[in-house]
């Protein structure tokens, strides 16, 4: 299976991360976005890539600007995908906008076209019908900053056919990323089917005035060999989002998610304490 065009759908935050990085290791990428406007935007994003690669990656000047210039930007979504191996959907984590945008593609796309979602949340299940090919549709969800955290989690569903998989398996590797396939849809793929209780059950123990952020960080760093705890994790994260999941869990009617969401409004992001992005979380940086 080669994938030698491979357009990405949706250029914010993840889209143009996903383009520049697969335009970089030499593929040809088209970005499409739904106007002109967010396609100039995407422009000016991706250019700012150009120097976390030089910095982060020591790429050349020659490198980075090739990258970029072999890229093509399009808000007509048929044109976007007329060459389109691959297209990779980054579009908004809202179901009906993916909805909508995976009925317009299947009307646009060769019939050869795969396609594959890098929804955080979302179950490839919810859209294989919409897709009007399910067995050439799968997740490959990527981390932000994807050049560095190069983890791409690749999920089927019961219907994506196997060969499928194992391509996009090999096209992960092919574009820089540690492939990780998923043999059944999981919700959080699986990272943060380890993480998302793990850090839970380090909030619970710290609301419970089990012990304080500091010793359950050293307790899991010394007995584990891992470079960080649980809170210092979350200073990397972000806490809004932490706060965020606790407080959905609360508003269902779970007390402790309760406790735990108002600690972390009251003692962190009131206080202006959002994690490493505004120098101070539980630790100061
Ligand atoms: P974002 O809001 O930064 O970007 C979304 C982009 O999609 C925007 O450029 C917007 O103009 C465009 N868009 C809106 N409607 C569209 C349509 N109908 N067709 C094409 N483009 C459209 O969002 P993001 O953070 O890049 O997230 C995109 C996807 O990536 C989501 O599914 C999200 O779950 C996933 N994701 C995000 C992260 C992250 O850290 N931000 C990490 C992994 C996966």
């Amino acid at each position: 299976m080669e994938f030698k065009h491979v357009t990405v759908a949706g250029s914010g935050v993840l889209g143009s991360q996903i383009a520049y990085q697969i335009a970089f290791k030499g593929f040809h990428v088209s970005i499409y976005d739904i106007s002109d406007e967010a396609v100039e935007t995407a422009r000016g994003r991706i250019k700012k890539l150009k120097d976390r690669f030089k910095e982060d990656l020591g790429a050349t000047d020659e490198q980075v600007d090739q990258a970029y210039d072999s890229m093509s930007f399009y808000s007509d979504l048929g044109k976007a995908v007329e060459q389109a191996d691959l297209v990779i959907e980054a579009v908004p984590e809202v179901t009906d906008i993916k909805i909508n945008f995976y009925h317009q593609l299947a009307t646009v796309a060769p019939k050869h076209t795969i396609f594959a979602s890098n929804s955080s949340t979302m179950l490839p299940s919810q859209f294989a019908e919409e897709t009007g090919r399910p067995d050439k549709f799968l997740m490959l969800h990527f981390a932000n900053e994807i050049w560095r955290n190069n983890t791409a989690e690749i999920m089927k569903h019961e219907g994506t056919n196997m060969n499928v998989f194992e391509g996009i398996v090999g096209f992960a590797d092919e574009i820089g990323m540690i492939p990780l396939p998923i043999y059944k849809e999981q919700p959080g793929y699986i990272l943060n089917s380890l993480l998302v209780p793990f850090l839970n059950a380090a909030q619970e123990l710290l609301v419970n005035e089990v012990a304080d952020a500091e010793t359950i960080d050293r307790t899991w760093m010394a007995a584990t060999g891992a470079p960080r705890g649980p809170f210092a994790t979350m200073d990397v994260i972000g806490i809004h989002t932490p706060y965020n999941l606790s407080k959905a869990k609360g508003e269902a009617g779970d007390e402790t998610a309760k406790k735990v969401a108002e600690y972390l409004k009251s003692n962190y992001l009131d206080e202006g304490k959002l994690g490493i992005e505004s120098g101070e979380g539980f630790y100061k940086y």
